[in-house]
């Protein structure tokens, strides 16, 4: 869900950078962005992740040809997945749906992650904006909790987003005890673990260093600069303004 940006590849003709089989750009795509969805923003492991095909690679036509082969190996037609997302995303057609999307959109911009896990659309958020964040949501399921008609028992997104909530609001008492019982370097640990970017941001939001942090990496105790989520596109945030959202014009 969180902004991300990837390197723009081509290969030595000036054609598009393609991978074959597609699954060998998973190295690059985990060392760019992360290990983490780049839908929900759950933390997996390199193992679990699946490779998201934006255009998906089963999407067809009308006349039940398949819509993008053209893309199937194509670098710049790639995300990170988690099982969940992927499955729900399937073969909808993103062109037809036009959902925003977190390579292209800041979707922070227009969800807000609430206490407990749950996620809202902004209040104001309309027209079509309103149009492509709930395309967005319905893209995944990002919405599916218990109780929903379409929640699975399978689907562990919720409950994730729940657990890093906790975790961070943990932290959040620690940070601001008179005497602080935590500091930046554990909490983005601690947020690069869990992943969730979005609940992180929204659970330190009054403290700028964090967010800071969390969206532009930050020097630890070793001296060494590390990045709890890499490919962040921190142009989609206004650091003269407390890294508070922007809406990421293409
Ligand atoms: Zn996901």
């Amino acid at each position: 869900m969180r902004p991300v940006v990837k390197s723009v590849r081509t290969a030595g003709d000036g054609t598009p950078l393609e991978f074959k089989p597609h699954g060998d750009a998973k190295p690059d795509l985990c060392d760019e962005i992360g290990t983490f969805c780049s839908f929900c923003g759950k933390y997996n492991t390199r193992a679990s992740l699946h490779i998201e095909h934006i255009h998906g690679k089963e999407t067809m036509d009308a006349t039940g040809n398949l819509k993008y082969p053209h893309l199937l190996y194509r670098w710049d037609n790639f995300l990170l997945c988690c099982n969940n997302c992927n499955g729900v995303k399937g073969t909808k057609d993103v062109q037809v749906l036009q959902p925003y999307l977190p390579h292209e959109n800041n979707l922070l911009h227009f969800i807000d992650t609430l206490q407990g896990g749950y996620i809202q659309i902004r209040p104001g958020v309309t027209g079509i904006e309103l149009q492509r964040t709930q395309a967005f949501v319905d893209l995944v399921g990002l919405d599916r909790i218990p109780g929903h008609p379409n929640y699975s028992l399978k689907d562990d997104r919720w409950e994730n987003r729940m657990k890093a909530d906790d975790i961070a609001r943990r932290q959040l008492l620690k940070y601001t005890q008179p005497v602080p019982a935590t500091d930046i370097e554990t909490i983005v640990d601690l947020a690069g673990t869990t992943g969730f970017l979005n609940v992180w941001y929204h659970v330190f939001s009054a403290f700028d260093e964090v967010k800071e942090a969390l969206i532009c990496g930050f020097i630890n105790s070793n001296g060494l600069y590390v990045h709890p989520f890499p490919g962040t596109h921190g142009d989609s945030f206004d650091r003269t303004n407390g890294f508070s959202t922007t809406a990421r014009p293409k």
